[in-house]
């Protein structure tokens, strides 16, 4: 397998841990396995006469007994396989999980981009991109090397000045719109016919500290209304944000997190990965900033897109000792079992040139992901030895390249893109 031939070559700490190496392979198997099981499935699925119910594969069926008796034939052959939720937590999970996958599946819509774009000031965006794309290039130049971010990267990093700056505001309490004195919570409110036409269905109440009236603050999920209202908080910002990063032409992912936080990937073609960006925070590319900058603990943050759905916790916690919250909300099986349905489900019509595709991205990624872990593992036993260059609060900003760069980063102790950070590094973590 080329999994092998892809891991660094470079010195290694001697007691480098092995269950790393173990997990690695369990991961191998069980992403191999679910590749032929579904192909399988498609494959069954496809034939004309339909296979007997006891035969079945295919994973959606909604009868559990076709399913128990694939799960158990498939459990057999593997260490961790996709499991079907059965008690009534996991079912709950499982459909939160498909309740918020449907949220990007809202930006693939020509009327809503088109009407994004004429809010966007895109000759100004286009022509800041340009310029500082031409400078990274020519720095880079300079250095012999070949320029980190693409041309699309600075489109985006634009936009994300544009928004925080110029577009869209912060609402804590919002003011009295009769007197314009602050406001105290004052509960939810039932949401009026027009709110919930609008698409609100949570309305919270303000009373006004002056003349006493009622403000109500509707939490719009639609991006249509956010386009208007271009006010929020977390939710609002991240959901209308990753829409106009798709009007912009980019590949955009809107990332769920269990404590109540919601950010954007969008996919660098420059460089090949998915990559982390804050709105509320103006942030590119520090999937640390939760853990190692606000000190949280996370358990769950799942991507979703248009394609689907990917477990991304590991690239937001780097070491699950420190930063990881206890993932108690369902077992990971069954939390597999809903991203690979969430997959099946965004992709079952596509071609299968675009499903081979996107599951080598898959593998691509899991691949990232896992070298994240193995890495924080490795520069957290590095400082316990004596004498190391560094702690192993990873000073690495960034996520690396490839797993090459990224194991001889983390093995020499320097990050390689040390001088390369995003547009607002150096701001302060602790405003939250
Ligand atoms: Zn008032």
């Amino acid at each position: 397998m080329s999994h092998r031939s892809q891991r660094p070559t470079g010195s290694t700490p001697a007691n480098f841990d092995a269950t790393e190496l173990s997990k690695e392979f369990e991961n191998l198997m069980r992403n191999k396995r679910f590749n032929d099981f579904q192909q399988q499935s498609s494959h069954s699925k496809s034939r004309t006469s339909s296979p007997a119910p006891s035969q079945s594969t295919t994973l959606s069926s909604d009868s559990s007994q076709t399913t128990t008796t694939t799960q158990s034939r498939i459990n057999r052959r593997l260490p961790i396989m996709p499991r079907r939720p059965h008690d009534s937590a996991s079912v709950k999970f499982c459909n939160l999980l498909h309740v918020l996958s449907v949220t990007p599946t809202k930006y693939e819509n020509p009327g809503l981009l088109d009407e994004a774009l004429t809010v966007i000031p895109l000759d100004r965006l286009y022509a800041e991109a340009d310029d500082e794309h031409q400078i990274h290039k020519a720095r880079y130049a300079s250095m012999g090397k070949k320029p980190q971010w693409g041309y699309q990267d600075f489109v985006i990093r634009s936009l994300l000045k544009w928004f925080k700056k110029s577009f869209f505001t912060w609402v804590n309490n919002p003011q009295c719109s009769r007197c314009l004195m602050p406001t105290i919570a004052h509960g939810m409110v039932p949401p009026t016919p027009d709110e919930t036409a609008r698409g609100a269905t949570r309305v919270e109440g303000y009373k006004c500290s002056g003349c006493g009236s009622l403000e109500r603050f509707p939490r719009y999920s639609d991006v249509w209304q956010l386009l208007q209202t271009r006010c929020g908080r977390g939710g609002e910002w991240a959901n209308c944000f990753t829409m106009l990063c798709r009007a912009l032409g980019s590949r955009v992912r809107w990332v769920w997190n269990s404590e109540d936080y919601v950010w954007t990937e969008v996919y660098s073609e420059h460089q090949r990965r998915w990559v982390h960006v804050d709105a509320c925070e103006g942030v590119w590319d520090q999937p640390r900033l939760y853990t190692e900058g606000w000190n949280r603990k996370l358990a769950y943050c799942i991507a979703f897109s248009i394609d689907g759905a990917t477990d991304v916790t590991r690239r937001y916690v780097r070491s699950s000792s420190k930063y990881g919250a206890p993932r108690t909300r369902v077992a990971e099986d069954v939390l597999l079992w809903a991203i690979y349905e969430i997959r099946r489900m965004r992709r079952e019509k596509l071609s299968e040139q675009d499903r081979r595709r996107l599951r080598k991205e898959d593998e691509r990624e899991e691949r990232e992901l896992r070298m994240f872990t193995t890495s924080a593992l490795a520069a957290e036993i590095t400082s316990l030895f004596p004498g190391s260059r560094r702690s192993a609060r990873g000073d690495e900003q960034k996520t690396p390249l490839t797993q090459d760069e990224a194991a001889a980063q983390w093995i020499h102790g320097r990050p390689q893109n040390e001088s390369e950070q995003g547009p607002d590094s150096q701001r302060d973590f602790d405003r939250r």
